[in-house]
């Protein structure tokens, strides 16, 4: 089984369409059922009172969520506003809510979980998960600006602690300081991670494993609706599909993130989690199988 730990959200999302309120969202919520279509997943996160029935439900029939709490009071909200074409999201507002004061369990049949994905929250929560599995055989983690900005010191100590950061270019370039993305990457990695994977919403992703770099294209879509989660659902898939392969090398996280960038790209065709919950695994293969003879060069 795979652990993923992260936010469970009500979003609400501004975009030139309109805006969505109080829609299912979150980094774990993304990640989890995305990492779902791959593996057996594990949820791990907080929610209040207040987190629709029906999104439970929804949640139930895709992932394990006997790792998700709900505490009296209000689900962690997130308010944003896409500009400029999704060029850019404005954070509108950050809740924490019930995420503040109560801390996630890990359920004991989670713990024999190899493979442990710390989705986008807490960095101090991040790290006192993952400190819930000594023996996990690969973690990954992400972050986003708000944690950044405002616990930067925490980010870079987990950043030492996992295997594998992932980030979105602002992110990382932020993050280190850097605006070439080679250094960023090598920065992070100076810190303790073996590997860092760079997301670049559109235009695909890098990895970055010791001196090596490996681009991917992003896979061009037609209608882009809503990009909420899509980073999530790429950090999901490629954990996933680690777990159902039970190896992590370097060919294994390259042919890993060609999943990331197949489900990120579902993701941005649908408003919220609509995207993931309805698809199948011959969706996904039949995508992924289109994505890498596009990119394979005779
Ligand atoms: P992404 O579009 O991949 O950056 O992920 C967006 C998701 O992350 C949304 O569904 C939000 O609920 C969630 N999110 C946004 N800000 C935060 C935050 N500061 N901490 C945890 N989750 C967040």
């Amino acid at each position: 089984m795979l652990t993923v730990f992260g936010s469970v959200a009500l979003d609400t999302i501004h975009t030139q369409y309109g805006v969505a309120c109080d829609i299912m969202g979150g980094s774990s919520t993304y990640a989890a059922l995305s990492a779902s279509r791959f593996t057996e997943t594990g949820l791990v996160a907080v929610a209040g009172t207040d987190f629709p029935d029906e999104y439970i439900r929804m949640l139930e029939g895709a992932v394990d969520t006997r790792g998700l709490r709900i505490v009296p009071g209000k689900t962690f909200r997130y308010a944003g506003r896409y500009q400029d074409n999704f060029d850019t999201r404005v954070d509108l507002g950050v809740e924490p809510n019930v995420t503040m004061g109560n801390e996630p369990a890990v359920p004991p049949e989670y713990q024999k979980s190899r493979f442990v994905y710390l989705a986008n929250t807490d960095p101090i929560q991040q790290a006192s998960v993952l400190e819930r599995f000594p023996e996990a055989m690969f973690t990954m983690c992400d972050t986003i600006n708000h944690w950044i900005d405002t616990q930067r010191d925490d980010v870079v100590r987990l950043a030492g602690m996992v295997d594998a950061v992932i980030m979105n270019d602002g992110e990382a370039r932020r993050l280190t300081g850097h605006h070439d993305l080679v250094r960023c990457a090598q920065h992070v990695m100076g810190w303790g991670a073996e590997f860092v994977i760079i997301k670049k919403a559109e235009h695909g992703s890098i990895l970055f494993h010791a001196d090596s770099a490996y681009p991917l294209p992003g896979i061009p879509a037609t209608e882009v609706i809503d990009p909420t989660g899509a980073g999530d659902a790429f950090a999901g898939a490629v954990m996933g599909y680690l777990d159902s392969v039970g190896r992590a090398g370097v060919d294994d996280l390259r042919r890993a993130c060609v999943y990331g960038n197949v489900m990120g790209s579902f993701v941005v065709s649908r408003a919220g989690v609509e995207g993931l919950a309805s698809l199948s695994r011959d969706d996904i293969e039949g995508r992924a199988e289109r994505y890498r003879r596009m990119i394979s060069v005779e």
